[in-house]
């Protein structure tokens, strides 16, 4: 284990945090799965169809044959050391996505060559967007049937609206598909069957191919030369471009996001990985090359650029906690400062509890090796920490700083859970809880009305698969109930409430009195806001009445949801000489919260969800006509060639069941992706209840 790696930490320039990120179906586990066996890393190809691929490593991943959980792998290539973050392709877990782009620094991007652009695509590439992430294309499958290189570099500008540019040329196509042109270095390579692909052979260009290479090749070094002016200098002297010069232009153009070169293979028939590796080598960024995150500083408004400097600070964010045989692993990525084993760390969230990083260890696919310290860039699993969740911070004593906290969305559906035995209600609820720590999508909570535990998240797939993990990984049989809008209230104005508690207790009486306002906000968050003064209510019972407060707006009012958007005053209340008594003002702070919340009027609110969809023109009527009778909002109906683009949004009760809906709408032709944005009032004649 471990033979190989350097021992010293490598130089940060040589480090290259990646991630490959598809739609499903793409082939991003074939792809993966191929470079970890060509950079040794893994002993024999497993195909995803028979369920050995090595990063898949959940069971339910692997029968299903989708990677849901992000996991990081790292490996060596032509000494670099690439450190892979698995980023899941299906929509439900578009948050699994966003985390890992968060710490990767660039990204590349598969395609089906025979799909092209697909309605997740999309989504994956306005997600890499936002996190400004540089990015190579990959066209896989370029040995199918119908494979179709230059038209999906075509779709790559048009619907993604990106500067994509042929990188390579394949050298055949379908079953006639050999190997490609690197067009920098003008060299053509083959792939063998024999070998699996282990050893490409360079050859001399097809004869028929000498022209289309040269066109190709002034095409890529005109793009170039235009959006770097380096480049431009050498072009104007020359249009010939050198190998060498075009390399480091195109390098240049690729973290700054204006040129993307788009490559091309075929994962499956071993055919144009290793260049992959080789461009991801050459023109992604190392960590020293990705502009600094930006820290927080509590307790003020201010920020910090972090930069990637061993020496500096410990500033580590947690983007992944997942359940080891040996206790929790937190996948961290290290920003700034060194991280030794042993050290006493302090976590953003809950400021004051510090932890002891037991041990630091670099995972690879198949083997995971225990190291003494990382840092800066690095990408490492800690064992031995137990308060660290995922979205934390962690920092050294004296140096708090919150790196900006991934944001996850509210969950949007809920399903009871009960376990068939109900000696295992203890039990249940722990496995929740340590499910929850690994995955913020996730909650879990009472239902106040039946007092059954309610599940939520991120959709139908996303609890489906959660239920089927705590069959297999904790071996308890849960029961669920059928999925529901997990919804939200609100106050639909401000209003004052008062409660008081007064009661007689033997010989001694207990006395509280609270008053509060509750008022509407644009935050989505409750806030509660302290301004009874010392002599209304006792100092001693504010944190108890705060308390009791949080608790009555997380549990609602009217319909039994948490609120949001809600701010809560406390106001005053008034003393007793002698009867004063915790319990009886946290009684009181219940009723006048109540009170306030029927005098406000209670708003029920809904998810909405951001639908997009893509169909052969001929099914935008049916499945516009189908929208109108959900309650959606149609934003833009796109027409093209041929697909046509819908988009709009649509609350995510009128949804549930949609994937049938729209596969017989469109005999399976149509592709779809919904994404919570917002609540939205629940109008009154739509109550569910
Ligand atoms: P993912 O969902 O993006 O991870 O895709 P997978 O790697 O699971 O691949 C999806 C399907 O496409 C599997 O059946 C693969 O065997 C197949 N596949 C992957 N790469 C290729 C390829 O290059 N050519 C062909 N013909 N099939 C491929």
């Amino acid at each position: 284990m471990g033979a190989g790696y350097p021992a010293r930490p490598m130089s940060l320039d040589l480090v290259r945090n990646i991630g490959v990120a598809a739609h499903i179906d793409a082939g991003k586990t074939t792809l993966t799965e191929r470079v970890l066996f060509y950079a040794g890393r893994s002993h024999r190809l497993g195909e995803v169809h028979d369920g050995t691929a090595t990063m898949d490593w959940m069971p339910e991943e692997r029968e299903r044959g989708i990677t849901i959980t992000a996991a990081a792998t790292a490996f060596d290539w032509n000494g670099h050391r690439i450190q892979l973050i698995d980023t899941p392709g299906h929509v439900d877990f578009t948050v699994e996505v966003e985390r890992s782009l968060r710490v990767l620094d660039g990204a590349v991007v598969v395609f089906c060559a025979v799909g092209g652009v697909e309605a997740q695509s999309e989504t994956v590439w306005r997600q890499c967007d936002r996190h400004q992430v540089p990015r190579l294309a990959f066209v896989n499958k370029m040995d199918r049937a119908g494979a179709d290189f230059e038209r999906v570099v075509e779709d790559i500008c048009t619907r993604l609206e990106a500067p994509a540019v042929p990188a390579h040329l394949p050298i055949g196509s379908g079953a006639e598909f050999r190997g490609l042109v690197d067009l920098v270095h003008r060299r053509a390579l083959v792939w063998k069957d024999e070998d699996l692909g282990a050893a490409p052979e360079e050859i001399a260009i097809p004869g028929d191919m000498v022209d289309a290479v040269e066109l190709a090749r002034h095409i890529l070094a005109e793009a170039v030369a235009e959006a770097d002016d380096v480049t431009m200098e050498a072009y104007l002297e020359d249009e010939e471009l050198e190998a060498e010069a075009l390399a480091a232009g195109l390098r240049r153009t690729v973290l700054e996001r204006s040129v993307i070169p788009v490559l091309c293979g075929s994962a499956l028939s071993n055919k144009g990985v290793q260049p992959v590796l080789d461009a991801v080598v050459h023109y992604l960024p190392s960590p020293l090359e990705v502009p600094p995150i930006l820290g927080h500083v509590p307790g003020t408004d201010g920020t910090q650029p972090c930069t990637a400097d061993p020496e500096g600070p410990l500033r580590a964010l947690v983007f992944k906690v997942t359940a080891d045989p040996h206790g929790d692993l937190c996948f961290t990525r290290i920003y700034s400062g060194t991280l030794k084993t042993g050290d006493q760390v302090y976590n953003s969230r809950a400021a004051k509890r510090v932890e002891r990083v037991g041990r630091i260890l670099r995972m690879h696919a198949d083997d995971r090796e225990q190291v003494d310290e990382a840092q800066a860039g690095d990408i490492v699993a800690l064992a031995g920490l137990k308060i660290a969740a995922t979205g934390d911070t962690l920092f050294h004593k004296g140096e708090e700083l919150e790196l900006e906290r991934l944001a996850f969305p509210e969950p949007v559906i809920a399903m009871t859970v009960e376990p068939r035995q109900a000696a295992d209600q203890g039990k249940l609820e722990q496995v929740l809880e340590r499910v929850q720590r690994e995955d913020p999508s996730f909650r879990v909570r009472q239902d106040e009305h039946s007092g059954q535990t309610l599940i939520s998240g991120m959709g139908e797939l996303h609890l489906e698969v959660i239920r089927a993990r705590i069959l297999r990984e904790f071996r308890l049989d849960a029961r669920v109930g059928r999925p529901r809008v997990d919804y939200r209230e609100t106050v639909r104005g401000a209003a004052r409430g008062e409660g008081r508690f007064e009661r007689q207790m033997g010989e001694k009486g207990v006395f509280g009195h609270v008053q509060l306002n509750l008022a509407p906000v644009d935050d989505p968050v409750v806030r509660v806001l302290w301004m009874a003064p010392p002599d209304a209510i006792p100092a001693l019972y504010r944190e108890a009445v705060e308390a009791t407060v949080a608790g009555a707006a997380e549990g609602g009012v009217a319909f039994g949801y948490p609120m949001v958007s809600v701010m809560v005053t406390v106001t005053g209340g008034s003393l007793h000489p002698t009867d004063g008594n915790e319990a009886a003002y946290c009684s009181a702070a219940a009723l006048a919260f109540r009170d306030a919340a029927e005098r406000a009027g209670e708003q029920l609110l809904e998810p909405l969800m951001a639908i997009d969809i893509h169909t052969p023109p001929d099914y935008v009527s049916a499945i516009l006509t189908d929208l109108g009778g959900r309650r959606a909002q149609i934003g833009q109906v796109q027409a093209g060639r041929r697909t046509s683009q819908i988009s709009g949004t649509v609350p995510v009760g009128e949804m549930f069941g949609y994937a049938t809906t729209i596969r017989s709408l469109s005999q399976g032709r149509a592709q779809y992706s919904l994404e919570p944005i917002r609540y939205a009032p629940v109008p009154d004649d739509r109550l569910p209840f």
